[in-house]
């Protein structure tokens, strides 16, 4: 394998002509399209229609005239296309934490004679504190069990009320088998919620094959709707009518407009919308799910393996530095992301960055590279690798400046 094949591999890419539709600022090779997805191109054209237009021009009347309203349904409808949904069941508003807070809410009161959200102590910690916070304010008898990942199946028992578990483990990225966990808490009358964060846009998804009751999921990471985008929830049509939001404002009202003193719930998934929605962010999020309702779902799936696959086979080439591959190295058991351990993770990360080599790092020694299938090319992976072993071989990474943590790593 030389840089050359590399070339070779983006040249006979089929998905090679998406690249152009990202900005890609030169000299930057972007591995952590799994915390944030890259800029569409599109995204500053709408925005500034959105804002000089729409609102500058239109000012309220864009409600009507330019579907703002309609927003938070249209765009999960749109979403429900990439993750195994019906139109109707998805709809766009608040953040992962947030939904993540009203779905787990809906279920503990919907089965309110079960006290316990059932979950995995490896899950993403806003998924656990979130959690925790809500059963605290239920008080009484509700409790979080966090349990070890093989010990799950096991303590599903007919006092859970919700089995709630992140599809793709943000360490790792391994994921977890979702037609069978949900199959295994509906033997125990349990309903399944799952976060999706790092899954939609990462690798094929299928809600209702899999029986899946809930689940929300994040808009800024693979979907490209930008920082802080509106993320996603899912309510299976058969739980839309049983289901209550513990946020009942105006949006999710059966007739926002019609002030009535009482809440009446929307009929379907919107009741679970509470506020305004927020229309710039929104636009931008549109032009994410747009450009991947046109994409090759297989394909990219295949590329994202096969660009991990390369990873992995190169960092295995660099010898003597203690690098550990953190996640599974069979593709078919791995989303989007390869992590790497090394005991100097987070300074050897730091230096990387400034080599032009953009992952992350998570505590407290995991080094991830992510491969958006969309924007990465093969030859990105070399140079990735070819730098990385650079940074260990130089030890750029021992500078102190380094050892600094950054309010976002
Ligand atoms: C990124 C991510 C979130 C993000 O939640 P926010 O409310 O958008 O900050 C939640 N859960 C998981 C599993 C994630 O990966």
């Amino acid at each position: 394998m030389d840089r050359d094949a590399c070339v070779e591999l983006d040249r006979q890419d089929p998905l090679a002509q998406w690249r152009d539709v990202f900005e890609c600022p030169e000299g930057v090779v972007y591995l952590d399209g799994n915390s944030l997805g890259a800029l569409p191109k599109a995204t500053a054209q709408r925005l500034d229609h959105v804002v000089r237009e729409e609102w500058g021009t239109g000012l309220i009347r864009s409600w009507n005239t330019a579907h703002w309203i309609d927003a938070p349904s249209r765009i999960g409808d749109k979403i429900a296309r990439l993750i195994g949904a019906e139109p109707g069941e998805v709809v766009a508003t608040d953040s992962t934490s947030v939904n993540l807070f009203k779905l787990l809410a809906a279920a503990a009161k919907l089965h309110a004679g079960r006290p316990t959200i059932l979950t995995e102590a490896q899950n993403f910690p806003t998924d656990l504190y979130i959690a925790k916070g809500l059963v605290d304010l239920l008080g009484g008898a509700h409790a979080v069990r966090v349990v070890e990942r093989a010990d799950l199946e096991r303590a599903l028992d007919d006092r859970v009320a919700v089995l709630a578990l992140t599809h793709v483990d943000y360490a790792s990225g391994s994921f977890h088998d979702m037609p069978r966990l949900t199959d295994a808490a509906h033997r125990r009358g349990a309903l399944a919620l799952w976060d999706l964060s790092h899954s939609a846009g990462a690798l094929p998804v299928d809600l209702n094959a899999s029986q899946a009751d809930l689940a929300v999921g994040c808009g800024y990471k693979y979907l490209n709707g930008g920082p802080g985008a509106p993320a996603y929830l899912f309510v299976a049509r058969r739980w839309q009518e049983a289901l209550r939001s513990p946020l009942t404002g105006w949006m999710g009202h059966a007739d926002p407009f019609g002030f009535e003193a009482r809440y009446r719930p929307a009929p379907g998934v919107r009741r679970q919308v509470a506020g305004t929605p927020p229309i710039l962010a929104m636009a931008a999020l549109e032009v994410g799910v747009d450009l991947w309702l046109q994409v090759d779902l297989p394909a990219a799936r295949r590329k994202s393996q096969a660009l991990g696959d390369l990873f992995i086979r190169l960092v295995d080439t660099i010898d003597g530095f203690d690098l550990e591959i953190a996640s599974p190295r069979d593709a078919a058991l791995r989303a989007s992301h390869v992590a790497v351990r090394h005991p100097q993770a987070y300074r050897v990360m730091r230096a990387l960055i400034d080599e032009g080599v953009i992952g992350d790092f998570r505590t407290p020694d995991l080094m991830r590279f992510g491969f958006a299938a969309l924007y990465t090319r093969y030859v990105d992976i070399w140079d990735a690798v070819r730098r990385l072993d650079h940074v260990l071989r130089s030890q750029a990474w021992a500078r102190p400046e380094y050892a600094r943590k950054l309010a976002v790593t």
